[in-house]
């Protein structure tokens, strides 16, 4: 098999078996890795037991005597859904390019919707790079925008809902001044022809933009460009910025952030045209996805499919982030 040039068809036709295989081949380049202590050629084993776990392949760590397989410590760890469906849902998600909905999934891997919702959560948190990120350099595009969440039928539309988080004191007051900042902002950054970076921001204000342009940008070795917000005003003190005034026009020679302006379309697209709605406090995750599949967008389906199967190791713990909207009409 070869591992890197897979074909959706070849996925599909996998048998669980041969799912783990991959993943072992993926997970572990170097041979089989006890997940708890790190330690390496551990006991291979058969299970002979008649239980509901129906996995053959086990491991057994030479030094600290746990036993483990291939998907422990991963997003698939405890789940009850074959390896095969978890494959192909990676695939068309790694391979769609504005996103995959749960409900579709539901449709057509033959799941339920809650599992598919949940599935495609794992597999966000699959997508999220962790570690060390390298610095962007070189021209490099910032831009922020709104995502403004559409809201379920039946329950209170999204200002009115905002007006009453304000009267709760849940949320601060809006400043005349800047009033979209109770809408949910996306602060993004990408360097031209190379990765993207974006983040959730309370608001777009300097003090809280300055200091995550300071963590993703080698101010050394950089030039800046953005539109005429004000929050950009005092970086020039910083690096090398210029302002692109989108009142006057949108490209000056090579100054402009149509870059940026690309990637927050086609992330619009995604959040409301395949997601339709989103809670602010997923939005994060969402942005995880898009930002994977973006900055891998010079590579075949079959690689960006190998690369998420790399680094599926993370659990995600949680079950339910955000407190339902109480339904008014219930
Ligand atoms: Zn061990």
């Amino acid at each position: 098999m070869t591992t890197q040039q897979v074909s959706f068809q070849e996925v599909l036709r996998w048998t669980d078996e041969q799912c783990r295989e991959f993943l072992e081949a993926m997970r572990w380049p170097d041979g089989p890795r006890c997940p708890k202590c790190g330690a390496t050629e551990p006991y291979r084993m058969t299970r002979k037991s008649q239980t509901k776990n129906t996995v053959q392949k086990l491991y057994k760590c030479r030094a600290c005597h746990k036993q483990f397989t291939a998907t422990v410590g991963t997003i698939f760890e405890d789940s009850h859904i074959p390896l095969s469906r978890w494959f192909a849902a990676i695939y068309l998600m790694c391979a769609s390019k504005k996103g995959m909905s749960a409900h579709q999934l539901h449709r057509e891997l033959d799941i339920t919707y809650k599992s598919a919702w949940f599935m495609c959560h794992r597999i966000r948190e699959a997508m999220r790079d962790k570690g060390e990120l390298p610095l962007l350099t070189g021209t490099i595009e910032a831009d922020e925008t709104y995502i403004h969440p559409r809201t379920r039928r039946g329950h209170k539309v999204w200002h009115e809902r905002v007006q009453d988080e304000i009267e709760m004191g849940l949320r601060p007051a809006p400043d005349k001044k800047a009033p979209y900042q109770d809408n949910p902002t996306v602060f993004g950054i990408l360097e031209r022809g190379g990765k993207a970076r974006t983040v959730k921001v309370p608001a777009a204000t300097g003090p809280v933009l300055r200091p995550i342009m300071g963590k993703m940008i080698d101010m050394k070795n950089a030039r800046l460009m953005t539109d005429g917000h004000p929050a950009y005003r005092q970086i020039k003190h910083y690096l090398p910025h210029e302002v692109i005034d989108h009142e006057v026009e949108y490209v000056r020679g090579d100054v402009h952030i149509q870059g940026i302006e690309n990637y927050w379309s086609l992330l619009k697209r995604g959040v409301y045209g395949v997601f339709h709605h989103l809670s602010e406090g997923y939005l994060p995750s969402y942005l995880n996805e898009f930002e994977f599949r973006f900055n891998r967008r010079k590579i075949q389906d079959a690689e960006r499919f190998a690369a998420l199967v790399r680094q599926t190791q993370g659990r995600v713990l949680w079950y339910c982030q955000t407190a339902q909207p109480e339904n008014p009409y219930a």
